[in-house]
């Protein structure tokens, strides 16, 4: 598999930055680089804009089966792709923090943490969602000493180990059947009975030596150095209990990037608002994939509202 790390150094990072450009995109995931590439094919100088590793969520997915046209793939392969296709059209990576974005006569600032402010005539908003947390007693102190958000990053550490993956969804149900190959025992703890996981992930959860322990919620981490057991509640019943793990993979959604990005509206939960050609409440800045107010949260959900994005801007300044 290609390490994005080298890709970064040797081929992509851009030490001369230009100072102006049409579009400015804020993060290297899916939506990103899919605007960087209809961006830069309709002729817009563009440069996408990162503050850690290209691809965000999606490399941390194990298998994807449901982009259309590969059959099979892990997030990490997907997302160097496209990034090979996003800077062969002609887009700029540039690997650095925005801070900040600051409407000028003419456009937009966009702070970077190097201590540049390149402009642009309108800037994508790409920057995705982070992982949630538990906000239990012992999550803060044992996260990187058996505490996880991420199992395709961390999972090899738990070979032939007990873990518990904590979630109902789709990341929970993959996560812990990526780990079934790697740990002796799986448990997956769910605050309920059914799993909101889609239907093809429950069967293969049920075919699985994964084992569920519904309703119930983690109520504390706990161990020495590391990770020991975690205490459940069982929401129903309200029974307390002990489950001996080496390892707890929390995978019970995500919240949106958006705290930098607090003047544009946003639902209740912080997701951007935006109309179907992905423009946000403040003209000129546009926005797509996870970030974004929507109702599926996919790889290909991203891609599209990125080349819808791009296309927008590339509409109005063309
Ligand atoms: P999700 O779909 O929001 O599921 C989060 C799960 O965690 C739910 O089961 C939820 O329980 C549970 N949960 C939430 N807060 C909790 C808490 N405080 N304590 C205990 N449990 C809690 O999140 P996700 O699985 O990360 O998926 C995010 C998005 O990415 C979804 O749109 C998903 O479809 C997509 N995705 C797709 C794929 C794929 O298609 N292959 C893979 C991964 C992710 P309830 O069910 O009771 O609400």
């Amino acid at each position: 598999m290609p390490s994005l790390l080298v890709f970064k150094q040797e081929n992509v990072y851009n030490r001369d930055m230009k100072e102006k450009y049409d579009l400015i995109i804020i993060g290297a995931g899916p939506a990103g680089l899919s605007a960087g590439l209809y961006g830069a094919r309709a002729g817009l100088s563009c440069a996408v804009v990162e503050k850690a590793a290209v691809g965000g969520l999606a490399t941390t997915t194990a298998d994807i089966e449901n982009y259309p046209g590969v059959k099979r793939t892990d997030g990490f392969s997907l997302c160097y792709a496209m990034m090979e296709q996003c800077t062969g059209a002609g887009a700029e990576t540039v690997f650095s923090e925005a801070v900040g974005v600051e409407r000028t006569d003419g456009g937009f600032l966009v702070r970077l943490a190097n201590g540049t402010s390149p402009s642009c005539k309108r800037v994508i908003i790409t920057a995705g969602a982070s992982p949630k947390k538990l906000n239990v007693e012992g999550e803060e102190k044992f996260t990187g000493r058996g505490v996880s958000y991420c199992a395709t990053c961390d999972g090899a550490f738990f070979r032939g180990k007990t873990v518990a993956v904590i979630g109902g969804g789709n990341t929970a149900v993959e996560d812990a059947l990526y780990l079934e190959k790697l740990a002796a025992k799986v448990y997956l703890v769910h605050r309920r009975d059914a799993l909101r996981a889609d239907r093809v992930l429950e069967e293969r959860l049920k075919a699985s030596t994964v084992t569920p322990i519904w309703n119930s919620v983690v109520s504390s981490i706990d161990g020495q150095d590391k990770v020991a057991q975690i205490a459940l509640k069982d929401v129903k019943t309200e029974t307390l209990s002990t489950v001996s793990v080496d390892g707890i993979f929390v995978a019970i959604g995500q919240s949106p990037n958006s705290e930098i990005f607090r003047d544009l509206k946003t639902d209740e939960y912080g997701y951007i608002l935006t109309d179907e050609d992905m423009r946000t409440s403040i003209d000129g800045i546009l926005c797509a994939g996870d970030i974004r107010h929507k109702s599926l949260r996919q790889v290909i959900t991203a891609c599209a509202d990125g080349a819808i994005a791009a296309s927008t801007a590339a509409r109005d300044l063309l």
